[in-house]
């Protein structure tokens, strides 16, 4: 099995649908609330050990029910939990959701025990990465933790993904670090100045980022699917039409995805449009985590559409 280490954010989702989003100094009544596990870290996390991942997660949560329920989930999910920590004094991560009729939303996170995650718990748990065939990372925990991480696989020859969202400019030093770089078109937009619309606009900024040191760009274009570029590809891997029914998650579930079948050695191509498959499938049902599919799901759905 490939083994993949995911460092990043874990998150409670809790979300009220209401009427309306309420204003400053306003109260709304009348909301359906839920809660679900999400955060851009375990999200990849479960959509890697879904996708076939031997997967280990480094991440803090805090000592409260909401951490409880997220390691309970990881467990479910086979993700080695060994380096999920629990800090005594931030509470667990959350994020507070208003969805309004129209689907429209206003979301606050409340980071927590995800900005407790510091370079010396990745240095501490150095053995998972460096015996790992890919590290994957996003930018919801501190931006010196990933460069830690990043530095400790690159010098031992682990693949580096990193997802960078949410987006904030990144050290040249990172980006030479980084084996597959994955922004969606905002992202690739803020990273390199490039406005990305068009499959040139894309090219433009992949080779914005290329010239940066990152070995491959893989620039997310929602339905459309992935521009993707490295020293022997450079097209667009187009996504497959189903029915969205909610976009959350998309992109993690396409990175989780990505790190297995890259971790398995599938040339590029191929590895994207096994992650476009997932990234698919996710959208077809509702919610982050409870929307990442299976590999069987994934290979089932791959063969019904060739
Ligand atoms: P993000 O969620 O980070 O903004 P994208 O919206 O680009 O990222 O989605 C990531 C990937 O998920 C896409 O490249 C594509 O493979 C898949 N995907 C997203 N939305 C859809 C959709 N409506 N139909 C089919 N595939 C989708």
């Amino acid at each position: 099995m490939s083994k993949i280490v995911v460092v990043g954010s874990s998150n409670t989702d809790m979300i009220a649908k209401i009427e309306r989003i309420p204003k400053p100094g306003e109260t709304v009544i009348g909301g359906k609330f839920s809660t679900a596990a999400g955060g851009k870290g375990a999200n990849q996390a479960v959509a890697a050990a879904r996708a076939g991942g031997d997967v280990t997660f480094i991440a803090r949560v805090g000592e409260d029910m909401f951490g409880e329920q997220a390691l309970q989930g990881f467990v479910e999910d086979n993700i080695d939990v060994s380096h999920v920590l629990k800090d005594t004094e931030a509470p667990s991560g959350v994020a507070l959701i208003f969805v309004d009729e129209k689907g429209e939303n206003s979301i606050a996170v409340a980071s927590g025990a995800n900005a407790c995650l510091t370079p010396a718990d990745v240095a501490a748990a150095s053995d998972a990465i460096t015996s790992a065939d890919v590290l994957v990372m996003q930018l919801e925990v501190p931006l010196e933790t990933v460069e830690a991480a990043a530095a400790i696989a690159a010098e031992n020859g682990v693949r580096v993904i990193l997802n960078p969202a949410p987006a904030q400019p990144l050290s040249d030093e990172l980006l030479r670090h980084v084996s597959v770089l994955t922004p969606n078109e905002g992202e690739a937009e803020l990273l390199t100045g490039v406005k990305v619309e068009s499959e040139k606009d894309a090219e433009a900024a992949a080779n914005a980022l290329l010239a940066k040191g990152v070995k491959s760009v893989l620039i997310t274009m929602g339905p459309r699917g992935v521009f993707a570029i490295d020293s022997d590809c450079r097209e667009l891997v187009p996504g497959f039409e189903v029915k969205a029914v909610d976009t959350t998650a998309a992109g993690d579930v396409f990175n989780g995805a990505l790190a297995v079948a890259i971790a398995e050695g599938k040339p590029l191509k191929e590895a994207v449009a096994f992650a476009n498959a997932a990234g698919a499938l996710s959208v077809t049902k509702l919610g982050a985590q409870p929307s990442a599919p299976t590999r069987e799901q994934i290979d089932e759905f791959m063969n019904s559409r060739t």
